[in-house]
């Protein structure tokens, strides 16, 4: 049995391993255009601000390891073209140019995303960047050394700009972001984006919200970035204007396509094509909060996705140990500075646009007991359905929002009310929190909204 996988970060490596696992016998190749497979872009921003030393701490596993598993790892190859009738595909080596074909018997679709290059004039300028890949990376730090500049404007406020801004603040460059929305960390309420603003400001990056970059200018290297009456000097720019999902290559040889724009899989991780699954960053799943399609291109669920597909096309889709994803909650959170800011599930204005009637209840809390060195403050924000008291939703920014945004994605996944929150069973000792968690605090809270109070289940 011949596997090949297409694509070999997240997703693909881990389908690939998987299937080495369940599978001792298969055949596995995997073909990867960038020239290192398993790269951690998680870790990119770091990498630039030097955080995160070591180019090759970001590379999980090189093509020798995954020869040691007996995969075959093909790097700076595409996958140009797939045959799904004749299970068969064209690739080429983009190292030596040639061209071949090759076949298998079950593949696995793993093309990730890729940065959104917005049409402003004046982004192929030199000192232009976007941010996705290692070598994108490799590029921002070579012209970092070459030219040292000292301003430099992000576009775009989403995690990726914010942990970008950061970085280069670290590296001693006078940072202004700018974002074409009302407001950065959109995907947020606005109570989170207040407050990661006022923290940009505090530590000395400039953000301008509400406004559209509608040139970069320079002679061959960038100078400046003009929005409405505006422009302001920079020697270097990075892209953070999203991303899209690579799905060219199984469209045209004719998987189905999702309304969020990604390729359609069950939840077998099975395309509409025979013998061929699709996982991480290319696939649309399901939003388990509000049960309609979703595209949430994250590293971990790649990694859950990937190991689904990868089990599934070994053992084939009907077999009694196929494995399921179920589908996300859009779990995430980011750094930025001092303050971690996560969400999960959906927020007030996701869960309105899918039809739910929400109460919500946003609060600061203390971090630890208000007496212990080193308590901080903490927002939290708890998003519930006024009808059945499910909670939808969670947002918080501060310290120790990340045990704060796992509690609840806990509680969404386990489908609790609200009510169900207030008596909850959390640990507690002064230096991990006050005697009642703000996850239990914003519950009381909105419990008391909901005219539910006193009536935990
Ligand atoms: P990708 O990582 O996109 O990999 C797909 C690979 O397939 C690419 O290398 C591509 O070159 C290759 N490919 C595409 N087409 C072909 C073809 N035709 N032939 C051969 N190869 C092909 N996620 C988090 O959960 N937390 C974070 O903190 C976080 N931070 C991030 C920070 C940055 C700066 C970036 C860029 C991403 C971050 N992510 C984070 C997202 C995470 O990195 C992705 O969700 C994850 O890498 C997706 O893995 P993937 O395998 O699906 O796709």
């Amino acid at each position: 049995m011949r596997l090949v996988v297409v694509g070999g970060v997240a997703a693909g490596t881990k389908a690939a391993s998987r299937a080495r696992r369940v599978d001792p016998e298969a055949e596995i190749t995997v073909y990867q255009e960038e020239p290192e497979p398993s790269i951690s872009e998680c870790g990119l921003p770091y990498f630039l601000s030097g955080t995160v030393s070591g180019r090759d701490n970001l590379i999980a596993r090189t093509p020798e390891d995954f020869a040691g598993k007996g995969i075959d790892m093909l790097v700076r190859h595409r996958v140009e073209e797939i045959d799904a009738e004749n299970k068969k595909l064209s690739v080429v080596n983009l190292n030596s140019g040639e061209r071949f074909e090759d076949h298998y018997d079950r593949l696995v679709i793993s093309t990730g995303a890729r940065a959104i290059l917005p049409p402003i004039p004046g982004v192929d300028l030199d000192g232009v960047f976007t941010l996705r890949f290692l070598t994108d990376a490799d590029k921002i730090r070579t012209y970092v050394q070459k030219h040292s500049p000292k301003k430099a404007v992000v576009i775009g406020g989403g995690y990726i700009g914010l942990e970008v801004a950061e970085n280069l603040h670290h590296l001693g460059m006078e940072v202004s972001l700018i974002e074409a929305a009302e407001r950065v960390a959109l995907a947020y309420g606005p109570e989170v984006a207040e407050r990661v603003e006022a923290h940009l400001r505090e530590k000395g990056v400039t953000v301008h919200a509400g406004a559209k970059v509608e040139e970069l200018t320079g002679d061959e290297r960038v100078r400046g970035a003009r929005f409405g009456d505006q422009s302001l000097e920079t020697d270097l720019v990075i892209i953070g204007a999203g991303v899209e999902p690579s799905v060219e290559l199984a469209e045209k040889a004719g998987a189905e396509i999702g309304e969020t724009g990604a390729i359609r899989v069950d939840r077998r991780m099975q395309t509409s094509l025979p013998g061929v699954w699709a996982a991480g960053d290319c696939v649309e799943t399901v939003n388990l909060a509000s049960g309609e399609p979703a595209w949430v291109p994250l590293g971990d669920t790649a990694n859950q996705m990937g190991r689904v597909a990868g089990t599934n096309a070994v053992l084939g889709t009907e077999s009694e140990g196929a494995l399921e994803f179920p589908g996300v909650l859009g779990t995430g959170i980011f750094k930025v500075f001092d303050m971690g800011v996560g969400k999960t599930g959906l927020s007030e204005e996701e869960a309105e646009r899918a039809g739910f009637e929400t109460v919500s209840a946003g609060m600061e809390a203390a971090s630890k007991a208000g007496y212990f060195p080193g308590s901080g403050r903490v927002f939290i924000k708890l998003i519930c359905d006024s009808k059945t008291s499910r909670l939808l939703g969670a947002e918080a920014a501060g310290d120790g929002a990340d045990k704060l945004i796992d509690v609840c994605a806990t509680a969404i996944w386990g489908r609790l009310s609200c009510p169900d929150l207030v008596n909850i069973d959390l640990a507690y000792a002064p230096p991990y929190g006050p005697a009642l968690s703000p996850v239990i605090q914003a519950a009381t809270v909105l419990s008391g909204r909901l005219g539910r109070n006193d009536k935990g289940s």
